[in-house]
């Protein structure tokens, strides 16, 4: 744990849960046993949906799973305790992987569907299963024992999970900090840009729904052994809804909200139970399940960052912000950049494009588009507004699929592959659109940049003291990079805070953390002033001396044709010329290209008169 207040957080939830029953009522003392049992598979919720931005409708199904498993093992066979607990939040988690395996790679809201029908499925299977106890359920279930102590009343039970309650939550706040939680993070803000830089969003959401599937096994372990009976109510939409509220309440994503929120409900529930008789008669469950629906609208209408939002506003110490600095990019000189070992010499075909074409409907965005770009050159792709250049951007990194052609990186074909697997290649891209993770600081954004450059998982982020060495590595060269941009004075800046032009730089850092062969920028001297403009022109020249091949679209002509070894120039989706700078200029398809533009255009316009005044003062 990093935080200070972690540490307060922990020694607090300790005086609650090994002091405070001392001196308590044992009905609070009780209902807290049931709260902390729960606030465990809210940790492990509020992990699937804040972090990895994912919904579960049912997760009582895992919790269930784990509690049926538990109460089967200890009640009918001579497995121990202990062996039994492993086995069962083992199942519960082989359930998530198999739900999630062919859900996860879907974008939208079908994790979500899938596991409301996976709870309503487990609760009739329970029902109607002899095996499962059917309505009756499991009973019998003893208290644990361990080191000859029997774990009997609400004081002793509560002493018990404390070591897992904070186990569990230290990991989870572990994997927040780390690697993992940095990726997903990312993820959430924008997908298309941690694919870029190598994020496999797939593969890590479907880790944390596993996990948080391990979290809700856990706490079906220790519910089945505290109620001694488990019945099919374990699986009920209820259960699924409760915890829900609790990550909710007390903040997505907020592993310190999701304990607070599960005693919240917890308590409230208990609340609900002596109050809505009172106000309805003879109400049942429904009715209470009403009121949760209630306040889980009330709270994602008032306070959608939940208790979490509410503690932080109450709190909030208003820290200066730096002020922006007007900087240029720090100790440049003139020497190659970013060479690595490894890297193909110059002159080694890095990028292979061959026949790219994208039709959306009747249009034809790129048409058979060849293209070969070298290691130690820069080449750029002009063309006026609309010509498909951005598009074939998209199709190159994996971003859009292309709808015939193919692309080699290094030699490997990736087209039809998910960016994730262009990064793996050793190649990035930046985007016209900015794509910030606006919920990072500048650093926070470029570290996402080290992913593939890094390897702690998700065990050793949630261990913590494991990813420390790694951590510091990340963070040296984040900063690298970072200085090498000119944004040194804004590193510690949130993202967001940043003037465009900035931001685009702070979009190059990134891509450059990555440490690529092959670099994508799409219009990076887009909002950048001339002393900017001039630095990352010369940035680019001594990343092409240190061995990187770069594709550049940009709409500054001028720039491009001064920086570029070759140009390709692309209209209405075909690539109509491909040479030197100079070759390009005296092309009569390329000044008409962009002579023949839309007089509404300015920017081409303006391309047009730089073609133009570069070919009459040459004649
Ligand atoms: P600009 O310089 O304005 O960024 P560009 O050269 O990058 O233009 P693209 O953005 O690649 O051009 O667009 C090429 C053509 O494909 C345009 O006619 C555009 O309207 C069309 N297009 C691009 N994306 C889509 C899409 N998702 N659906 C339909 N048409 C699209």
């Amino acid at each position: 744990m990093k935080t200070r207040s972690d540490v307060v957080g922990v020694v607090l939830l300790l005086v609650v849960l090994l002091l405070l029953p001392l001196v308590l009522p044992v009905w609070v003392t009780g209902t807290a046993v049931y709260a902390t049992i729960y606030a465990i598979a809210a940790v492990g919720l509020s992990l699937l949906m804040g972090l990895a931005g994912q919904v579960s409708l049912g997760h009582a199904a895992f919790f269930a799973v784990g509690a049926y498993t538990q109460g089967i093992l200890v009640t009918r066979t001579a497995v121990p305790g202990l062996l039994s607990a492993v086995i069962a939040v083992a199942l519960a988690m082989l359930a998530a992987l198999l739900v999630g395996l062919p859900l996860l790679r879907l974008r939208g809201h079908y994790l979500a569907l899938a596991t409301l029908g996976l709870g309503i499925i487990l609760t009739v299977v329970a029902i109607e299963t002899p095996f499962l106890g059917a309505t009756s359920g499991i009973f019998g279930i003893d208290k644990p024992e361990f080191g000859g102590r029997r774990y009997d009343s609400p004081v002793e039970y509560l002493w018990l999970l404390t070591p897992v309650v904070v186990l569990a939550i230290v990991g989870a706040r572990n994997l927040v900090q780390s690697r993992v939680g940095r990726a997903l993070g990312a993820v959430n803000d924008s997908e298309v840009a941690a694919e870029t830089l190598g994020v496999d969003t797939f593969r890590l959401r479907l880790q944390v729904f596993v996990l948080s599937a391990g979290y809700a096994g856990v706490a079906g372990v220790f519910f089945a052994h505290w109620l001694a009976v488990v019945n099919p109510n374990a699986a009920n939409f209820a259960l699924s809804v409760e915890f829900l509220l609790m990550a909710v309440l007390g903040g997505l994503g907020t592993v310190w909200g999701a304990v607070v929120g599960g005693f919240a409900v917890e308590f409230l529930d208990e609340g609900l139970r002596e109050v809505v008789p009172l106000v309805v008669p003879g109400a049942t469950g429904e009715v209470q399940l009403i009121g949760f629906g209630i306040v889980l609208t009330l709270v994602m209408i008032f306070l959608p960052g939940g208790l979490h939002q509410l503690f932080r506003t109450l709190t909030r110490r208003w820290a200066p912000v730096p002020a922006a600095v007007e900087g240029t990019a720090a100790g440049l000189g003139d020497g190659p950049l970013l060479a690595r070992e490894g890297r193909p010499e110059p002159g080694t075909v890095l990028l292979s494009v061959r026949g790219l074409t994208k039709h959306y409907g009747g249009v034809t965005a790129v048409d058979g588009v060849d293209l070969d770009v070298a290691a130690g050159e820069i080449v750029a792709l002009i063309g006026p507004n609309g010509a498909g250049k951005t598009t074939c951007f998209n199709m190159v990194s994996g971003v859009v699929e292309p709808s015939a052609g193919t692309v080699e990186v290094a030699g490997t074909r990736i087209d039809g592959r998910k960016p994730h697997v262009f990064a793996a290649a050793r190649a990035t891209r930046t985007f016209q659109n900015l794509q910030v993770f606006g919920s990072a600081t500048v650093l926070g954004n470029v570290m996402v940049g080290r992913h593939l450059r890094s390897r702690v998982g998700l065990l050793r982020g949630m261990l913590g003291f494991a990813a420390r060495r790694e951590e510091r590595e990340i963070v040296a060269a984040a900063r690298e990079v970072i200085d090498m941009v000119g944004l040194t004075a804004d590193a510690d800046r949130p993202a967001a805070d940043l003037p465009f032009g900035r931001q685009r730089l702070m979009e190059v850092a990134r891509a450059l953390a990555v440490e690529p062969d092959l670099l994508l920028l799409d219009e990076p001297m887009a909002g950048l002033s001339g002393a900017e403009r001039r630095d990352l022109a010369r940035l680019l020249r001594r990343l092409r001396a240190g061995g990187m091949g770069i594709v550049l679209v940009e709409h500054d002509v001028e720039a491009v044709l001064a920086l570029a070894d070759r140009v390709a120039v692309l209209d209405d989706g075909v690539r109509i010329a491909l040479g030197t700078p100079q070759e390009v200029r005296d092309d009569p398809a390329v000044v008409a290209a962009y002579l023949g533009v839309d007089d509404d255009d300015p920017e081409a316009e303006r391309a047009a008169q730089a073609l133009a005044e570069v070919t009459h003062d040459e004649r």
